[in-house]
């Protein structure tokens, strides 16, 4: 496996793989790998010739008061865990790679039609951060196709209309959330739980789950929403937000749109920020008579 933290030398590699007709795969992740990126790793390489991985703590999308000085850097073990998968180059770069004009840059990158709502209203740097920096790793990279988890749905589908709006001739897959056996979506930020709160966190995944299975009961989707908000709260989870939403437009439901549905849902648990979401069946979606009240 190639190591790389400059962009002259990533550029020559990668230049010489598609010279070679190479298809590349990219899987951009701010390291501390787990199962859930690893997924994403062996799915570009069943997929594609070569694989590039990056490890970056994007300082652009943390706000201030977030957990960027804190977030866990395990370069070494994941390093070793690309190594095993049979990934081709690790692109480790810093800040001064990605932006060598500093973090204060002048254009914004912004889909805000689909940035605007679910995490975007309580974290407002982290969407124009995020497609900064994956506009920035595209042009380094530049490969045919680029892997990002279901986990962060909304991000995905910010990144498919930039991807879309700008012209990157770059393919791009959502692959399904990996979860631990108690149904926690698997994140870096799991680390940052207490035993108490460990136990607690699977109930956010339930939530979502059951509030799925109980559109088709005939409850309007306002109360499904208000109920497992409340029972969340009730649980010790501070709800940020627990929405049903049109899963292409991120729109409520309700607002004309088809019924292809997903549940979303952030919330604090203690001081850990959690986020997972899960489609909702369509078969439930057909045989729910209330879903539109
Ligand atoms: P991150 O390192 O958090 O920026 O994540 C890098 C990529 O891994 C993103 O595309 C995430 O959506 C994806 N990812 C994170 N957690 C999971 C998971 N549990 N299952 C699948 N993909 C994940």
């Amino acid at each position: 496996m190639i190591e790389s933290g400059g962009r002259d030398d990533l550029k020559a590699v990668v230049n010489g793989w598609r010279a070679a007709g190479k298809q590349v795969g990219f899987v951009p992740t701010m390291g501390n790998l787990h199962r859930g990126h690893l997924a994403l790793v062996s799915a570009a390489k069943a997929e594609c010739d070569r694989v590039v991985v990056s490890i970056f703590v994007n300082p652009t999308q943390f706000g201030p008061d977030e957990d960027f000085a804190s977030y866990p850097r395990t370069r070494e073990s994941d390093l070793e865990a690309l190594r095993k998968l049979g990934c081709d180059l690790a692109f480790v770069p810093t800040p001064d790679v990605i932006y060598p004009h500093g973090t204060k840059v002048k254009t914004v990158v912004a889909v805000p039609s689909l940035a605007d709502t679910l995490c975007g209203l309580s974290r407002p740097a982290f969407f124009p951060g995020i497609c900064l920096v994956v506009c920035r790793l595209f042009h380094l990279v530049n490969p045919d196709i680029a892997y990002f988890g279901e986990k962060d749905f909304q991000k995905l589908q910010i990144i498919r209309a930039m991807t879309c709006d700008l012209g990157f001739s770059i393919a791009i897959r959502g692959l399904p959330t990996l979860r631990e056996a108690d149904g926690l979506a698997m994140s870096s930020r799991n680390h940052y739980l207490s035993k108490r709160e460990r136990a607690a966190a699977p109930q956010l995944h339930q939530a979502l789950v059951a509030a799925g299975a109980e559109l088709a009961s005939g409850r309007s989707v306002a109360k499904v929403e208000q109920h497992w908000q409340k029972v969340l709260d009730e649980a010790g989870f501070e709800v940020d937000y627990f929405s049903i939403r049109d899963q292409e437009t991120l729109a409520r439901y309700g607002d004309g749109h088809d019924r292809s549905l997903r549940v979303f849902a952030a919330a604090l648990l203690g001081r850990t920020r959690l986020i997972d979401n899960v489609a909702v069946p369509d078969f439930l979606v057909e045989s729910a008579p209330g879903v539109n009240e």
